[in-house]
């Protein structure tokens, strides 16, 4: 009897449970060195509210047993391209090494910190369910929250911490004005208005210098109130153990069309990978790049085409949706709390900001990539 070719995918992300999810007709096991069972990492700001972890879960346990999916508890130190093999470090200490005919890189971004001298002894970051867990637990007895970092996340964690614990709230951004990357400085401001009526102090071209464990200290001489930090300051795609293989890695683990890596039957996928000089730390890209992946594994790969980058939030209030980029020349029209922002260049629709514009959504992203 024929055995199944191993499959192991490295990461039990978005990317890698749809690339697992895909896989058919193989032995697949997915190593994830998480505590919980893949969950939805968007939705971890519901923690803070007090939501059960549980909740969060993209599939129960039985889910992964039907569909013949090995999980694996451990974190993937080693790989070894020459004998086709991972090495895995368990929880329990003990270690294992799994063989793969294919094997998918799927171990998506960390959280980027700032090391700030004061002595400040705890700070806090967002990425995983264990970390929404460790801040709500610090913001149940905090006296003040800042965060560092005013980009989407930051404000959704700003915002979400003014309501749920009633605290002074500060956002500290560097840039001149909040959401830099995807917004005019004059969207940006109905937002930080929004975000005024909540509670929240936003402070741009803020420069944390120092922090102690009451206090953020600011170039300039301000200070911040601060009995909890956190950074919110992007992230670097997880592309350690790849590299440590020698496989080629730039930002992150470099892919071509089909997404395999420099190491023969090595694919990445997800926040970890990079096509064409990009990273991209966004779920859809995530979703469908573990599709291609699995589909190349299989042997029935397409050429990976990125859907244009969107991103839907809801921050103090408002409903923001961010299509394409926002290059080129900003035409704005507005009404009220409603601001609608096209970016042309080049005669071509680049980016859409719809602030409380949920009617123009489709048509803004319909709009992306054609001439206007
Ligand atoms: C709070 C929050 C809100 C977000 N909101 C949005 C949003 O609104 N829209 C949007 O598009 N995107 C959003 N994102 C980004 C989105 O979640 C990511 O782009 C997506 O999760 C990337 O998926 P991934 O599978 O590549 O990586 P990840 O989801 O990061 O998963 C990678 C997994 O691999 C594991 N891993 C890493 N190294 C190893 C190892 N050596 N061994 C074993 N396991 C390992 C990690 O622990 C992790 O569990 C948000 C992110 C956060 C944190």
């Amino acid at each position: 009897m024929d055995t199944l070719k191993k499959a192991v995918v490295i990461g039990g992300g978005i990317a890698g449970v749809q690339a697992a999810s895909r896989l058919s007709g193989m032995d697949v096991t997915l190593i994830t060195e998480e505590e919980y069972l893949p969950y939805y990492r968007m939705r971890i700001g519901e923690i803070l509210r007090g939501s059960d972890p549980s909740s969060l879960l993209i599939h129960p346990a039985e889910w992964y047993e039907e569909k013949g999916i090995k999980i694996v508890r451990g974190a993937v130190s080693e790989i070894d391209t020459a004998e086709k093999n991972v090495h895995v470090s368990a929880p329990d200490s003990s270690d294992l090494r799994i063989p793969y005919d294919s094997l998918i890189i799927a171990t998506g971004s960390r959280a980027r910190t700032l090391s700030l001298p004061g002595g400040r002894k705890e700070s806090h970051v967002l990425r995983t369910l264990s970390d929404a867990l460790s801040l709500r637990k610090a913001l149940l007895s905090a006296d003040s929250f800042a965060v560092i970092g005013g980009g989407l996340l930051g404000l959704e964690l700003a915002a979400e911490a003014a309501e749920s614990f009633h605290i002074p709230v500060s956002v500290i951004e560097c840039a001149d004005h909040l959401l830099p990357r995807q917004l005019d400085a004059a969207s940006s401001e109905v937002i930080e208005k929004a975000l005024n009526a909540k509670g929240v102090e936003v402070i741009t071209s803020g420069n944390a210098e120092s922090a102690d464990d009451d206090f953020l200290y600011l170039s300039g001489g301000r200070k911040v109130s601060a009995s909890v930090l956190a950074f919110s300051a992007g992230v670097c795609p997880a592309k350690e153990i790849a590299e440590s293989a020698g496989i080629k890695t730039g930002r992150g683990i470099i892919v071509d069309r089909h997404l395999r890596t420099s190491a023969p039957d090595v694919y990445a996928a997800g926040d970890a990978a990079e096509l064409d000089g990009k990273t991209f730390g966004l779920a859809v890209h995530a979703r469908e790049m573990g599709s291609t992946a699995a589909m190349s594994v299989m042997g029935c790969g397409e050429d990976y085409i990125p859907s244009e980058p969107s991103a839907l939030l809801k921050i103090a209030g408002l409903d923001v949706a961010s299509f394409g980029v926002p290059e080129g020349d900003a035409r704005v029209e507005s009404g009220g709390e409603r601001r609608r922002t096209i970016f042309v260049k080049d005669g071509i629709v680049r980016g859409a900001v719809l602030i409380n514009d949920k009617a123009f959504m489709a048509s803004a992203k319909a709009m992306i990539g054609k001439r206007i």
